[in-house]
């Protein structure tokens, strides 16, 4: 199963900060990919060089036409938002499902049109909080925790203390 996520509505002079966090989230949680729908190398260039110190093969992508992305995806689509069923009751039903996934998350406000063409529309609770919050506790749940246990191979690695702090890096 491939998890892609596709950050919507990217506004370039106010997000570049959570952009960067929505993507290294979705990294750190076990997505294999994230696209935006507008261009910032900045952006860009943050994420990789944390993919090039810390590991794994995660990738950044662009698109022009985010209709036309979601529209082609074969796999299950999945967007998330507030207005939409609560985690709780709809996540049995989506482990189900294997295959790839497409989730959804938005910014300031998402387009209409998002809402119907996706499978599911889910909540991470029915109260208004962040992207970030929500796309982490989402993919969590999806996998059952497992992809916090994930080797991400990188060339500086961790070794986890009780207290203070260590980490190894290859030359
Ligand atoms: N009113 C917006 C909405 O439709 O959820 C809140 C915008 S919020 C600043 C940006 C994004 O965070 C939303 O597009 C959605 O993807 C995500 N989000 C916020 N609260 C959420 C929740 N309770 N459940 C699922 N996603 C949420």
């Amino acid at each position: 199963m491939s998890i892609i996520v596709l950050r919507l509505g990217h506004r370039f002079a106010r997000d570049k900060r959570l952009s960067t966090h929505v993507a290294l989230t979705s990294r750190a949680f076990g997505a294999d990919k994230i696209v935006f729908d507008v261009q910032d190398s900045d952006v860009k260039d943050s994420i990789e060089a944390v993919c090039e110190s810390w590991g794994g093969g995660f990738q950044v992508e662009y698109i022009k036409n985010w209709k036309t992305f979601v529209k082609g995806f074969s796999g299950l689509k999945i967007h998330l938002t507030m207005y939409g069923l609560n985690l709780n009751g709809v996540l049995p039903e989506i482990r189900k499902l294997k295959g790839d996934k497409l989730i959804i998350i938005g910014g300031q406000k998402v387009p209409s049109e998002v809402y119907g063409m996706v499978d599911y529309n889910v909540a991470v609770g029915g109260q208004p909080h962040s992207e970030v919050a929500a796309l982490a506790v989402f993919l969590d749940r999806l996998q059952d925790g497992v992809e916090l246990d994930k080797d991400f191979k990188g060339r500086n690695r961790i070794i986890p203390q009780a207290r203070g702090k260590k980490v190894v890096s290859d030359e």
